[in-house]
């Protein structure tokens, strides 16, 4: 394993993942929070955010996602996007859309918000709600596309994929298109985390990836020039590895809530991966010296089929941590490719088929105590 080494190329990172706050109105069961969720009374305070978006356009960063949970519930988020626009950072908005009205909108726009991505569950209302374990959210995602439409805002519709809506891709791209968005990303759950609890639920079927897939070419070529239809390839049933990140510690970096920085949202599931933060150390050191962002940078670490495959430098050997959570080990090959030798953990999956049955998505970790207002937290929606 190599350590300490400079980035490759004296590469710098251009994109901040900037996890305000991990507490959500919603529960979605893939949610991309860790099982540990960052207590309120561990988040940074406005000051720490200003100092770290400083810190990163010193370092190069030119664009941040401001997400969670859900970011509109910080009080400060607009002094938030100020302190990015005064140090030259385009914000993007990650939101559920709940709690957004006109005032909050017209406030952020004033602090200088460039462009907002709004999350959608399904084309359905009620399945919608159901997916996000809380009524009325459908409504309120409409309110707040419409809202930040008249902003004259750029807006994007982020969309989960899996079993529970893969059928309704088409009217998810007519509901983006009635809704004004500029983009649509649909992608396919990723399994580890809540997704990983929650696989048996939400896992699909070839049938239903094929007929989705078809459906996205169809609707690209007729959008083309309007809407820009973004999909994130479903790496359980296509056998290819999915690029980390641009590479590990290569092109961004993410600050949880309570500073930690990692160089991917999920790589606080890797237990021994000794992730800094930024109340102890400087941006700059953490990207260039630290273990953590050195640990699987370029592709001096890769071991088996990795190590000598001429696409080692286009998907870097896959997702750490899905190869942690499937095999325990994080320096595996990504059991999603067909050439690791743990992909027969995923064909058994995808050859045999969803379960006729889906058990209830689960919400919260058995044995963890919830803080109110969490995602991933308690009341069930059912199915
Ligand atoms: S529960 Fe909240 S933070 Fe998690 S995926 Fe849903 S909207 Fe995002
Ligand atoms: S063996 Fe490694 S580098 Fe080659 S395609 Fe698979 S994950 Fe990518």
């Amino acid at each position: 394993m190599t350590t300490h080494q400079a980035p490759v190329n004296g590469a710098r990172p251009w994109a901040l993942l900037a996890e305000l706050t991990h507490a959500c109105p919603l529960h979605c069961p893939y949610c991309s929070n860790p099982l540990e969720l960052a207590r309120r009374s561990t988040e940074l305070s406005t000051g720490q955010w200003t100092d770290v978006l400083r810190q990163a356009a010193a370092l190069g960063v030119v664009h941040t996602h401001l997400s969670g949970g859900e970011p509109l519930l910080r009080p400060d988020l607009e002094r938030i996007v100020a302190a990015a626009e005064a140090a030259g950072i385009y914000t993007q908005l990650v939101t559920s859309g709940t709690g957004l009205d006109e005032a909050r909108l017209g406030a952020l726009c004033a602090a200088g918000l460039r462009s907002v991505q709004l999350s959608v569950q399904h084309a359905d209302a009620k399945a919608n709600d159901r997916i996000a374990g809380r009524p009325s959210s459908f409504a309120a995602k409409e309110r707040a596309a419409a809202l930040v439409r008249r902003a004259g805002l750029p807006l994007g519709l982020n969309v989960v994929l899996h079993r529970d809506n893969l059928d309704a891709v088409d009217d998810l791209i007519e509901l983006g298109e009635a809704w004004g968005v500029d983009r649509i990303e649909l992608a396919n759950t990723q399994f580890y985390g809540w997704g990983l609890l929650n696989r048996a639920a939400l896992l699909p079927t070839r049938d239903q990836l094929a007929r989705a897939r078809e459906t996205v070419e169809r609707r690209r070529e007729r959008l083309a020039g309007r809407i820009d239809l973004v999909w994130v390839v479903p790496d359980y049933f296509d056998g290819v590895a999915k690029p980390c990140m641009g590479g590990w510690g290569a092109v961004s970096l993410t600050v949880a809530p309570d500073g930690t920085v990692l160089p991917c949202p999920a790589a606080a599931s890797l237990p021994d991966l000794d992730a800094p933060n930024v109340r102890d150390r400087p941006l700059d050191w953490i990207w260039e010296h630290s273990p953590a962002f050195n640990r699987f940078r370029g592709t001096g670490w890769m071991s088996g089929p990795c190590g000598g495959c001429p696409r080692r430098e286009e998907d870097f050997g896959g997702c750490r941590c899905q190869a942690y959570a499937l095999t325990g080990d994080a320096a595996r090959t990504d059991p999603a490719c067909a050439l690791s030798p743990d992909h027969h953990l995923i064909r058994s999956l995808t050859d045999t088929g969803p379960v006729q049955e889906p058990p209830p998505y689960v919400y919260r970790r058995p044995g963890a105590v919830p803080e109110p207002g969490h995602g991933g937290s308690p009341e069930p929606a059912g199915r």
